[in-house]
């Protein structure tokens, strides 16, 4: 199967083969050295400061969201979310359930985020803002430098769900002062689902984390932070995934960072140019390298979608909702190469006619 979903997405050999081994007994010090490790080498490559920390949840994405929200904020607070697609409805999903004050600037399908969006925020005593930096249900990848600005400039507390972003898109917690970093395994990391991540800056830990009082107990953070101080979690981790992940994080160190995401773009590019060449469109608005959004001009998105599932053994991802016939997108994180793009334009040629009845 060919797999350019965007999570879980095709793993890398190396990871197939942990996959496959029995899974070690955990609270052992070997153990500890790898939650060390991941931690040391997350903050490496998310610019975390030296001092920041790492949050190893076991739960999808999320869990990680709402667990962030109430584990930093409380009913003092007063946040902004940007709400562009399904992603940013959750924050809001999820700041309603905490009973947290919140604004949202909501967009419309294609809309971008621009300065004039936040103009009437400014000053309005928000604490914090909470943002899907790549709006995964729609594409868009947001300007970070517009949003860190605004942050700055009225010292809110920045978080910002990486989670499709992260290792395909350039990423820099110092350099865009962003106090909350949320990641997930079975996306950038390409790796199998059931961790998440939370890298938090010195400052919300100081400030906001350890003091915010909650009457949660799997998800406190404060607990987390303390047990990883000798590498453990409070309760059993999804160990496999843990085992991937570090050894897949030793991999992209050892490739450089720098390397992959060029890897990365450059398949998404030579996939774009392609693209451009056929009847399907680009959206207008600036998109990760992590997905190509394609749209469908005789609205068979769908369709087409279950062709190649079914009749070419190629997965996509699909859009629900009001883009459910318009959009597809296509995953480039994990494991691909520009060489695939000749057959998946093709696939996606026949698939197109096929759902025309044309072929
Ligand atoms: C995939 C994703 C999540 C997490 O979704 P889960 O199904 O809970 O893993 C969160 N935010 C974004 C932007 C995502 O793309």
């Amino acid at each position: 199967m060919k797999l350019f979903a965007l999570g879980p997405v095709a793993m890398f050999p190396h990871t197939l083969e942990i996959a496959s081994k029995q899974i070690p007994y955990f609270r052992t010090s070997e153990f500890s050295e790898i939650m060390l490790g991941s931690e040391q080498m997350l903050k490496q490559v998310t610019g975390a400061e030296p001092d920041a920390k790492v949050v190893f949840l076991t739960a999808s994405g999320t869990g990680a969201m709402e667990a962030t929200v109430f584990n930093c904020f409380n009913e003092n607070d007063k946040l902004l979310v940007i709400n562009g697609g399904i992603f940013g409805k959750r924050f809001v999903e999820i700041c309603e359930a905490h009973n947290i004050l919140h604004e949202s600037i909501n967009l419309k399908y294609g809309e971008v985020l621009s300065s004039s969006h936040f103009q009437k925020y400014s000053n309005k005593g928000f604490t914090g803002l909470l943002v899907n930096i790549h709006e995964t249900s729609t594409g868009q990848l947001y300007n970070i430098e517009l949003i860190s600005k605004f942050c700055k400039e009225n010292n809110l507390y920045l978080v910002v769900d990486a989670i499709s972003s992260f290792m395909a898109d350039p990423y820099d917690m110092q350099k865009y002062g962003i106090d909350v970093t949320i990641l997930s395994t079975q996306k950038g990391l390409a790796v199998g689902p059931g961790m998440s991540l939370v890298i938090l800056s010195n400052r919300i830990y100081e400030e906001k984390v350890k003091h915010i009082k909650s009457k949660i107990l799997y998800f406190c953070f404060k607990e987390h932070i303390e047990n990883q101080k000798r590498g453990q979690t409070p309760y059993t981790p999804a160990v496999r995934v843990a085992i991937e992940m570090n050894d897949m994080l030793k991999h992209i160190i050892k490739d450089g960072l720098e390397n992959r995401l060029r890897t990365i773009k450059e398949v998404a590019d030579d996939f774009r140019d392609k693209i451009k060449m056929t009847e399907l469109k680009l959206p207008d608005f600036p998109i990760s390298n992590a997905a190509t959004p394609i749209i469908f001009p005789d609205n068979n998105a769908f369709s087409v979608y279950e062709i190649l599932k079914n009749d070419f053994d190629t997965v996509l991802t699909p859009c629900g909702g009001d883009l459910k016939n318009i959009q597809v997108r296509v995953g480039h994180i994990g494991n691909h190469y520009i060489e695939e793009n000749d057959k998946l334009i093709a696939d996606l040629k026949k698939a197109i006619s096929l759902s025309k009845g044309t072929l």
